[in-house]
């Protein structure tokens, strides 16, 4: 069966699977949806037979139908290598009665990873299936972990060039190490006056910037997107969903077609998307919760059928979170008009002019396999702590918000289903924040806002949290400690697309 992708705001003619991910978005705007969502290739049984990389070849097989058996097998295995610190690459640790996804032992740990390692390698590959002579240029606004995922996987890949904006005071000290220490001759890093949604707008109108993109053309160049819009971001992130099912099966937790709940730390919504497409395939999954810490906009969207920007941005030690435009969640409110792009193209209007859009009834009803949660940032502090005193596991900050999520639930709700959390970052990436929860004493003493530089402070952090918890220091932390920086382009929203065109030579 071939999958096609339509765009979620009009009838345009449908693209194949590589062109799709090759565009990044559709001309009119929307997102690339696949036509129907493809079944699961096997069963459970036999899936939970297969390592990592097999699993991720038989979900991905499914949805990108214009690649060869070849083709995808050489993306998967240059992909999930020993570039990853656990054998497993998505682990699962089993603490009290909630199984954590662990999604971070990549080489930027973060979750990113595992979409941003094998993204290249598709790209590249849809590209010689084209016959695409272009260089791609790969435009990505990060609220943190995104960016180096991405340059860490485009980094000297020939034919591409990436450009990452993040905001410039809304990273974790660690993170923003990370991308600005990036190596590469096609690598650029650009820091933003703004925040995650002033960065993410500013991608995507220089995307529409139609002047622009012929520009790039006479140069023999294309835009595209590594952020979770594209759908080569997407798919590859389905495959942990069942993989988790199927270890758990293996591992005798549970029963074949037992249904499990899955709570997710959400941000843009893509992580989650991937989470409801694996249900959609016949995955046993009951409920989707999806966390929120305090820019709460998708918790009130599921409570209240509407959504609403127009609220202060607030920065949290979960930055990665820190978003009030949710862009894949586009391709669910698609989903709930019945695949009616009219209806959709309408609202994402009203999202662009007022901020606001709400929805029908009958479409409400539609979402109810989702659950909202959110957790401040006492709570999450307190989760991080509670859980660390009582059973020694350390998590990240985005991770406990989704933990005391999914408590919440447990304690509203009564379900006892068993409970995927997804854990998305290493705690060493946030580990000031980390050590505010476990040790404040030594926190106010020795992190940031105590000694005045920042990087200093983080990796006496990164330390401490090494003595007092015992694991291991990731190599991607240890190497950046003295790692040269590389970049210190900054600039204001508006100076945005004048940045691209200087980067890219387009200025003279
Ligand atoms: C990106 C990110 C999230 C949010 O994921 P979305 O797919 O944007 O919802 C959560 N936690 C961490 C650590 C992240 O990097």
């Amino acid at each position: 069966m071939e999958i096609r992708y339509q765009s979620t705001r009009s009838h345009m003619p449908s693209v194949t699977a590589s062109e799709a991910i090759l565009k990044g978005l559709s001309d009119d705007g929307g997102l690339f949806v696949p036509e129907q969502i493809p079944p699961l290739p096997c069963s459970l049984q036999e899936l939970s037979q297969m390592d990592y990389r097999q699993v991720a070849f038989e979900v991905m097989k499914q949805y990108l139908t214009d690649f060869s058996k070849e083709e995808l097998k050489a993306c998967i295995d240059s992909a999930y290598d020993d570039k990853f610190e656990s054998e497993a690459i998505a682990p699962l640790a089993k603490v009290e009665d909630t199984y954590y996804l662990e999604l971070f032992h990549g080489p930027t740990i973060a979750f990113k990873d595992m979409a941003l390692s094998v993204l290249p390698y598709l790209m590249t590959t849809a590209m010689k299936k084209n016959g695409r002579e272009k260089e791609i240029v790969i435009l990505t606004a990060t609220s943190g972990d995104t960016g180096k995922a991405a340059l860490a996987g485009f980094a000297d890949v020939p034919g591409t060039r990436i450009i990452v904006f993040y905001p410039k005071d809304g990273v974790s000290a660690i993170q923003k190490q990370q991308m600005l220490t990036q190596r590469g001759e096609n690598v650029a890093v650009v820091g933003v006056e703004g925040n995650f949604d002033d960065c993410q707008s500013g991608v995507k109108a220089i995307f529409g910037d139609i002047s622009l993109r012929e520009e790039l053309e006479r140069a023999g160049l294309a835009f595209s997107s590594a952020n979770s819009i594209n759908i080569g971001r997407l798919v590859p992130q389905i495959a942990y969903y069942v993989y988790a099912y199927a270890s758990l099966l293996r591992e005798g937790e549970i029963d074949e077609g037992e249904t499990i709940n899955i709570t997710v730390p959400t941000g843009n919504f893509g992580n989650i998307l991937a989470a409801y497409y694996a249900r959609e395939m016949g995955l046993p999954v009951g409920k989707l919760i999806c966390a929120s810490n305090e820019n709460k906009v998708l918790y009130d969207f599921f409570a209240s059928g509407s959504y609403d920007r127009n609220r202060p941005f607030v920065l949290t030690s979960s930055p990665s979170m820190d978003i009030l435009i949710s862009s894949n969640l586009e391709r669910l409110i698609y989903e709930i008009t019945g695949f009616d792009p009219e209806a959709t193209a309408s609202r994402m209007q009203d999202l662009a002019e007022e901020g606001r859009y709400s929805i029908t009834d009958a479409m409400h009803e539609r979402l109810e396999i989702f659950a909202g949660g959110f957790a401040g940032e006492e709570e999450s502090e307190r989760e991080i702590r509670e859980t660390f005193s009582r059973c020694g596991y350390v998590m990240d900050t985005h991770t406990a918000v989704a933990a005391a999520a999914a408590r919440q639930y447990r304690e509203r709700t009564g379900d006892t289903a068993k409970m995927l959390v997804v854990s998305t970052a290493s705690p060493y990436k946030f580990a000031p924040a980390i050590l505010r929860a476990l040790e404040p004493d030594f926190w106010k003493q020795a992190a940031p806002e105590a000694v005045p530089d920042e990087k200093e402070a983080a990796f006496a952090c990164v330390d401490e949290l090494a003595r007092l918890s015992g694991l291991p220091v990731p190599c991607a932390v240890r190497e950046l400690k003295n790692a040269p920086i590389c970049h210190r382009r900054i600039c204001r929203v508006e100076g945005m697309k004048e940045q691209v065109r200087t980067i890219l030579g387009l200025s003279q």
